[in-house]
């Protein structure tokens, strides 16, 4: 795992650089929460006055990569946080049980996800911070205002894109591939996963990339509902194999990886395997949606921000809302205007990058909010398509009892805090004969089992009971837990003109900044795939020998989720080979403003059935490691 140089067959315009102070210079005189020490608190007059490398908008799984790398690197960078700071490691109620909380730690609309979930100020809706659906159109847009954004809170499921994903146009004549070949991001990929740690295995399947050897840590062992699936869908011809989790099977090897990464930097190497160190392995005992205090799952917090701080070259301001990226006369972005929200007062961030990781609708509407004479249609925005081609995964799910796993004896199926195998797509061949409805694929994620009894549990008995109540109904109970199964497709969408977000004319945020609106169609392909996924699953759970206990629904709208639902939101500022038809080129460089970037998931081109958050950390490292290339290749010359 060299640190290879990016290649690019694009001629780009030079970023000035001027060679960074050390950092030992800077420490004491930082105005942010937290820098080189915690809590020191400056005023907003020297905040202005430091001279970054790289301004990042967001803390998340694309700015916390961002910022690891370009700290790393030796770059001077200030990150910015709308939501407040956020340490998994002390606030994390992982030994909590569900008996301890609240309604049995039920969602709430403040909670949706539970009273112990880790999201801080977030969920479908922020307080303060409204968007709107355009008529006909219900769009749910999850938000995280922590820092780390959602890698809080996440599903840590980490699949890699595989090389059609990347061409699919070529292949099918629908949506727009990407500028750059799988090829180009498996080096990033390999990178990706050694550092945050992914258990997972290599089986050679189409589509499906393997790592490259040593990459990825032992999975866990199935469980007995998995592998029932597991052999059941073996005579369906449905591929099981271990899932991919960003989360540690056993302790990282830090020694060797952090010299892998950094072969020719000691101070990332001594940071990344320090902060390693201090990572545990799960011991498979609570809900990584929590947060994990022994860091053994994947968060920004636990993993990017601590080795990039270390390195003493990354500042963090949390509580900074940025509304618009600024632009000196020249037409280059200058810094960011933001509302600190402790204060109310507007204040301004400068370096010489900016670089927008603040997920992918949030990054389109900072763009489109920065409006100048120069460009009074938004940043970035001269070939009209920021906001544009917005896509979320497509959804649908079927649960089902299975008597064979009915009277099981007693025995823990915690395991790791997510499914331990699941179902490429495996469909391609059909596809390729023309024998689907639609076009790309789904693969499937699934759950049930002995976990944890929370709120519900075993709700919906008295249709298995036959009126049973008393000691009867306990014994039904024991009878029936982990019986209970459901299988949950991931599809791609592809990219259509009616899906975007643009700003509300009439919609503002509680510091006066515009707000989205969405729009939003599902075309034909999407509806069919989500009818197919109902249908599969439904012949998956007969295969066990169960009964499908949710509707199977003929009609693919009523089988769909609803556009977001899934939280796999990307697209709006699209990366390309063609100006005009592309907002970034493929190391998320605007075309328009050279020193202005885009390295979260609105830089996508198409949405595979892949979950987006290990890709968009890849091409997050790769996007940096060209900045820091393009920097200090100017200081040379
Ligand atoms: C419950 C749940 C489960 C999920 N499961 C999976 C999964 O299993 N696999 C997967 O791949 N993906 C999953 N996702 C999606 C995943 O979380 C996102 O794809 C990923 O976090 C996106 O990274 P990001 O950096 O773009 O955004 P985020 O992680 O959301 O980070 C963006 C950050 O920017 C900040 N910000 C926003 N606007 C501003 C502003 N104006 N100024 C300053 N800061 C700002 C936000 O507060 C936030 O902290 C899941 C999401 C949720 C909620
Ligand atoms: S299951 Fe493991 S990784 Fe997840 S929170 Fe618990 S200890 Fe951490």
């Amino acid at each position: 795992m060299d640190s290879p140089t990016p290649t690019s067959s694009t001629t780009l315009p030079p970023i000035p650089w001027k060679p960074p102070e050390p950092a030992s210079a800077r420490c004491g005189r930082r105005s942010t929460v937290w820098g080189c020490g915690r809590e020191q608190h400056e005023s907003a007059a020297v905040r202005q006055a430091q001279d970054y490398d790289a301004v990042i908008v967001g803390s998340g799984a694309a700015g916390g990569m961002c910022a690891y790398v370009l700290a790393c690197s030796g770059l001077r960078v200030l990150m910015l946080e709308a939501g407040r700071d956020y340490d998994p490691v002390t606030e994390t109620p992982m030994f909590q049980t569900p008996a301890d909380a609240p309604l049995r730690g039920a969602g709430t609309p403040e909670k949706p996800f539970g009273f112990y979930d880790a999201t801080v100020d977030g969920g479908w809706q922020v307080p303060g911070e409204p968007y709107a659906s355009a008529p006909g159109t219900d769009f749910r847009w999850w938000r995280a205002r922590m820092l780390g954004g959602r890698t809080n809170h996440w599903g840590r499921i980490s699949l890699r894109m595989g090389e059609y994903d990347f061409k699919p146009r070529s292949r099918d004549g629908l949506g727009a591939d990407w500028p750059m070949e799988y090829d180009d991001l498996a080096p990033y990929y390999d990178k990706t996963e050694a550092l945050i740690g992914v258990y997972g295995s290599n089986e050679g399947l189409e589509n499906t990339p393997n790592s490259s050897p040593g990459v990825l840590l032992p999975p866990p062992a199935p469980r007995a509902e998995e592998m029932l699936a597991q052999a059941r869908c073996r005579e369906l011809g449905i591929p099981v194999i271990p899932a991919h989790l960003a989360i540690l099977t056993r302790r990282l090897d830090a020694a060797r990886i952090s010299r892998e990464l950094w072969p020719n930097n000691a101070t990332a190497r001594r940071v990344t395997e320090e902060s390693m160190n201090r990572r545990a392995a799960c011991y498979y005992a609570t809900p990584c949606g929590r947060g994990c205090s022994i860091r053994a799952n994947f968060q920004s917090p636990t993993v990017l921000i601590p080795p990039a701080l270390a390195t003493g070259n990354l500042d963090v301001i949390t509580d900074a809302m940025v509304r618009e990226v600024t632009v000196g006369p020249d037409g280059r972005a200058d810094g960011v205007h933001y509302v600190d929200k402790t204060t109310g007062l507007d204040e301004r961030a400068t370096g010489r990058t900016v670089i927008l990781a603040a997920s992918a609708c949030e990054t389109a509407r900072i763009l489109l909010n920065s409006k100048s004479g120069l460009f009074p249609d938004g940043l970035a925005n001269g070939s009209g398509l920021v906001g544009k081609y917005v896509m979320d995964t497509v959804g649908a799910g079927v649960g089902g009892q299975i008597p064979a796993l009915e009277n099981m004896p007693p025995h823990n199926a915690d395991g790791a805090s997510a499914m331990h195998v699941y179902m490429p797509w495996w469909l391609y061949g059909e596809q390729a004969a023309g024998r689907l409805d639609f076009a790309r694929g789904y693969h499937i994620e699934f759950g049930g089992g002995r976990k944890m009894p929370g709120f519900g549990f075993m709700g919906g008995l008295a249709g298995f009971t036959d009126g049973a109540y008393g000691r009867r109904f306990k014994e039904e109970c024991r009878r029936y837990y982990g019986s209970f199964i459901r299988f949950d497709g991931r599809g791609e969408m592809i990219p259509n003109e009616d899906s975007y977000c643009e700003i509300d004319p009439d919609g503002v945020d509680q510091w006066g900044i515009p707000t989205l609106r969405f729009h939003w169609k599902w075309s034909d392909h999407e509806l069919n795939q989500a009818r197919h996924m109902q249908r599969t699953f439904a012949s998956v759970i007969e295969a066990m020998g169960g009964r499908v206990t949710s509707s199977v629904h003929d009609d693919g709208a009523r089988a769909i989720a609803a556009p977001g639902v899934i939280i796999h939101e990307v697209g709006g500022a699209r990366m390309g080979a063609d100006p005009s038809e592309s907002v970034v080129n493929e190391f998320c460089q605007s075309w328009e403003v050279d020193n202005l970037f885009v390295t979260d998931g609105a830089c996508f081109v198409s949405n595979a059935d892949k979950n987006p958050t290990l890709s968009i950390m890849a091409v997050a490292w790769r996007a940096s490691e060209y900045i820091a290339s393009e920097m200090t290749a100017r200081s040379i010359r």
